[in-house]
């Protein structure tokens, strides 16, 4: 059994009692970067450490890594575990597993080897819905675009965003937010459409800028733009 476990994107009392129990029983849970997933795990009491599990084996919910850098053979011990029986969680640094991040490889990966594999979806957070659901914006139907590329490709997904007229939803980096706003005012040439950018959802510091993308720009630049990012751009 494999459980794909959607986990906070912030505030740790976002989780489900579901999600709870399901690592708490789980035989491994597969964490994106172990350090993060061990805050989440130590506030509830799940698991034990990769050295705990080497003192001893039969401990429950142990955590090893599995990231997008992970080996061929991190996949192979993987699906003998699944093929052994074992119940396995898999869960990322933040939000819902394979949405940006790992997870999807490795569904994609134990379904080719396993046909029949019960894969169960606990769900939770997700930060581009979090952000939707206050943007104001009709979100009846809306296009999700990841993240911008970093180089090649970038002032063509700028560009096409002048071409979509619903609702889009995107995120970016602490370390682009500025030259997204600047793409976005020059490629997208989106004038009047109202923008949303939500930053640090859930946690200490939640912020949202509502405005044109000249407003919303001149209050990003006024404050201390750390953090993490999703853009909502409303309807033309
Ligand atoms: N799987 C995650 C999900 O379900 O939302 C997304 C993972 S992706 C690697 C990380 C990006 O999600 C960040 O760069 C940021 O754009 C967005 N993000 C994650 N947590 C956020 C938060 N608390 N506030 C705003 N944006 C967030």
């Amino acid at each position: 059994m494999l459980y794909i476990v959607a986990t906070p994107i912030g505030n740790l009392e976002d989780i489900t009692l579901r999600a709870i129990s399901v690592l708490k029983s789980a035989d491994f849970i597969l964490a994106e970067d172990t350090r993060v997933t061990r805050v989440l795990l130590d506030k509830y009491n799940i698991g034990v450490s990769e050295a705990l599990l080497l003192e001893n084996p039969r401990s429950k919910a142990s955590v090893v890594s599995y990231h997008q850098h992970s080996k061929f053979q991190k996949i192979e011990q993987i699906i003998s575990w699944l093929k052994e029986g074992k119940t396995l969680a898999v869960v990322t640094d933040a939000g819902t597993p394979g949405i940006n991040d790992p997870g999807n490889y490795l569904v994609m990966k134990a379904l080719e080897a396993m046909p029949d594999l019960k894969i169960v979806p606990i769900p939770g957070p997700n930060a581009a819905i979090t952000a939707l659901s206050v943007s104001g914006f009709p979100s009846d139907k809306f296009i999700f675009l990841g993240f911008p590329p970093h180089k090649r490709g970038r002032r063509t997904f700028f560009q096409r965003i002048n071409l979509l007229d619903d609702t889009i939803v995107f995120y970016e980096s602490k370390y682009r937010i500025l030259k997204a706003m600047k793409e976005l005012q020059e490629f997208s040439l989106i004038g009047q459409r109202p923008v949303m950018v939500a930053r640090e959802l859930t946690k200490q510091f939640e912020t949202i800028y509502r405005g044109t993308i000249d407003e919303v720009m001149l209050k990003l630049k006024r404050d201390n733009i750390l953090g993490e990012f999703v853009i909502v751009i409303g309807p033309s």
